[in-house]
Parts: structure tokens; C-alpha cells; sequence
């Protein structure tokens, strides 16, 4: 099987794998005062150290959730009395926690101008939330100037990053948002362990409470072998540099062999390098997913990383894409075991439905 849904998940790396089974089967509670306790909280802030390492995250704390999803949700709800302002094409864990949804351009790109006019037009306290990059088009927001923007106005950012981490460089430094979101299991950690990173002086209140783990931010016993895995899998920024001219190479095979067969959505945009939304025009995307089943190939329509279901895009729709043809995309997403091999039988595949569809 030839996978391409690396945004989907990503299996899990060897040395997270390792790292998780290097563990004893020892009792560990990071709370316990006792041996075992203090080991098992050696071994946890180890981890979160060396997360937080891996983005440059001086200044910043932090909290250990159980998905993007849960950090997410903490990010957005923590801060009592704010309103909410969050591009529309972001993950639904964000999306369901929006007030006020920012338009994007035809590429997927926030629009910065109404933005600002937002900034403006709504009384007290804000928060913006534009995630780092797109988990269905790739496309990767202007940050940098949304935070300059919300700045301005006095407002807060957050930035869901789950899709970036491992795949662009992440130096909150550089960023300076007031929060971030990350997933261990999109860049090759285990499944059930995120991570919220928040500023240091920002309070937020916990969503999950009850013994006060976490320095108060969430409630209940880490997940420690989790976190351990989460750890060895964050790739060096020299790493990532080079998987992303590697894969870049091959989405560049990708989408010039298919001209004038595919759309390539957000082509206009700066995007992930390996993530390529195509249409098919005329050739439903569950027509085209059973096709490549069929010959070997897994990927996805659209953002079937929530259950499965295939519905129309909200990202490609809030875009300005003509609902018929938000029904005939598929999302190609590449990752550290994708080859040259695999994405020419990608391309002949593809070459073959739309022979039979013509
Ligand atoms: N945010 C984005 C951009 C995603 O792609 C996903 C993945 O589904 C999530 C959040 C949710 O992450 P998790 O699967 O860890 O809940």
C-alpha cells in the first residue's frame, strides 16, 4: 500500500517507538512523591523540555493535552470574556469555538484587510486564531502579520500549528503568538498526546479540572509515555529544512504531470511542501478514493481526519470553490517514507481514471 494521507496521521517513527519501549513497566505517576514519582517526573519534564526545545520556546510553558483537538479547545475557551476570531478555514476544533469567522482569499489565505476591520469594529477583549498551515490545502497563513495586525488592536493570537509542526520550521521566538497548538501524531509520535504552548504570563482556565496537573492548566495523570514518544519524534529544523526540499521536489513532479487534468487548490499560495489538493473535474472524490484503494493507494478527501465521512469541504467552499467541484477533490499528503516510485504510480493511476472519465 502506497500511503499519502500523512496529514491524516503519520506513522509512528522508529525512535519514538523506541523511546515508549525503553520505558520500565514500573509504576510511574508524575505526581508521586516517591521514587518511582520523581523518575516518572524527571521523565516528563525531560520530554516537555525537549518538545519546547524543538520549537525555541523560551518564554513560554507548556501544558500537555490529549490531541490538538483538546489544545485547541483549551486555547480558545481558557480566556473568559473574549471574543473569538478565527479564520474559516481552520480545523473544526477551532471553527466550533469561533464568534466571528475571517474571510479567506480564493487560495485560502486570510484576508488581512478584513481582519483589521474587524480588529476595529468589535468592542473588548480578542482573540485571533489563524492556524500555521492547512490541513486540507497546505497552505500556509501569514502569521507574522496577523499578529502585527492583532498587536494594533490589542488583541491575542493563537496559532494551531499541529499541521506545521515537523514539516515547516516552528521558533515561537519568530512567531511570538500568544499560544500554539501541536499534535504528537501528526509528525510520527503517538496517537492521544498534543500540546499547548502558552506564553508565560498568560493565564487560562483549565478546561479539564480536578487534581491540577499541569501546573493548574489540565487536570488528570499525564500521559507520560506519551510524552516521551511525542519527544524523540520532533525533528532538528536541519531535518525538517531537508525533508521539505525533498518533498517539495516531488509535489513539483506531481502537479506538473498532472497540469490541465487537475485544479490544484491554494496553488496560488505559499503551501506545505507534499500537500496537493487536487480536483478532478466531473469525477466524484469518493469515485476517485475507491479508485485508488483499489490500485494501492490510501489517501484522502478533503479533511476525512475526523471521522471518516465524506462531506463537502467548508475550507474549499470558504474559498470561493463551486460546491460541484469541492466534490471532486482529493488530497494527496506526502511524508518521510514518500518516494519518487510512489508518486509516478500516483500519477499513472490518476492518468488512468481520467482516461475512462474523458
Ligand atoms: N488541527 C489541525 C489543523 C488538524 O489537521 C488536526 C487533525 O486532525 C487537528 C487540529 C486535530 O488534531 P488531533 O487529531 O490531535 O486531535
Amino acid at each position: 500500500m502506497i500511503y499519502l494521507d500523512y496529514n491524516a496521521t503519520a506513522p509512528l517513527k522508529k525512535q519514538a517507538q523506541e523511546a515508549m519501549l525503553k520505558l520500565p513497566c514500573a509504576p510511574y505517576n508524575p505526581s508521586s512523591v516517591h521514587g518511582f514519582g520523581r523518575e516518572a517526573r524527571r521523565l516528563l519534564e525531560e520530554a516537555r523540555a525537549s518538545v519546547l526545545g524543538g520549537i525555541n520556546g523560551v518564554g513560554y510553558r507548556l501544558v500537555f493535552t490529549s490531541s490538538g483537538t483538546e489544545a485547541n479547545n483549551l486555547a480558545l475557551k481558557g480566556l473568559a470574556g473574549y471574543t473569538v476570531l478565527a479564520s474559516s478555514v481552520e480545523h473544526v476544533s477551532v471553527l466550533k469555538n469561533a464568534g466571528v469567522l475571517i474571510p479567506v482569499d480564493s487560495d485560502g489565505c486570510v484576508d488581512l484587510a478584513a481582519l483589521e476591520q474587524l480588529l476595529q469594529e468589535i468592542p473588548g477583549n480578542k482573540l485571533v486564531s489563524v492556524m500555521m498551515a492547512g490541513n486540507e490545502t497546505g497552505v500556509v497563513q501569514p502569521i507574522a502579520e496577523v499578529v502585527m495586525l492583532a498587536g494594533k488592536y490589542g488583541a491575542l493570537v493563537h496559532t494551531d500549528a499541529v499541521q506545521a509542526l515537523g514539516k515547516m520550521p516552528l521558533d515561537m521566538q519568530a512567531l511570538q503568538v500568544d499560544m500554539l497548538s501541536l499534535s504528537a501524531h501528526k509528525c510520527g509520535g503517538p496517537h492521544g498526546i498534543g500540546a499547548l504552548i502558552i506564553r508565560k504570563n498568560l493565564h487560562l482556565d483549565a478546561q479539564v479540572i480536578g487534581g491540577g496537573q499541569e501546573q493548574g492548566f489540565r487536570a488528570g495523570t499525564e500521559n507520560m509515555t506519551a510524552a516521551v514518544g511525542f519527544a524523540a519524534a520532533i525533528p532538528s529544523q536541519e531535518e525538517i529544512e531537508k525533508e521539505q526540499q525533498r518533498l517539495g521536489c516531488l509535489q513539483e513532479m506531481l502537479e506538473s504531470a498532472l497540469e490541465g487534468q487537475a485544479q490544484v487548490l491554494g496553488k496560488g499560495a505559499r503551501r506545505l511542501a507534499g500537500t496537493s489538493s487536487l480536483a478532478m473535474k466531473g469525477v466524484s472524490s469518493e469515485t476517485q478514493l475507491i479508485h485508488f484503494d483499489l490500485n494501492g493507494i490510501a489517501l484522502s478527501s478533503g479533511s476525512a481526519c475526523s471521522s471518516g465521512r465524506l462531506t463537502t469541504s467548508h475550507v474549499l467552499l470558504a474559498m470561493g470553490v463551486e460546491k460541484a467541484l469541492a466534490g471532486c477533490v482529493v488530497r494527496v499528503s506526502m511524508g518521510a517514507a514518500t518516494s519518487e516510485e510512489e508518486i509516478a504510480r500516483f500519477i499513472r493511476v490518476w492518468k488512468e481514471l481520467y482516461q475512462r472519465k474523458q
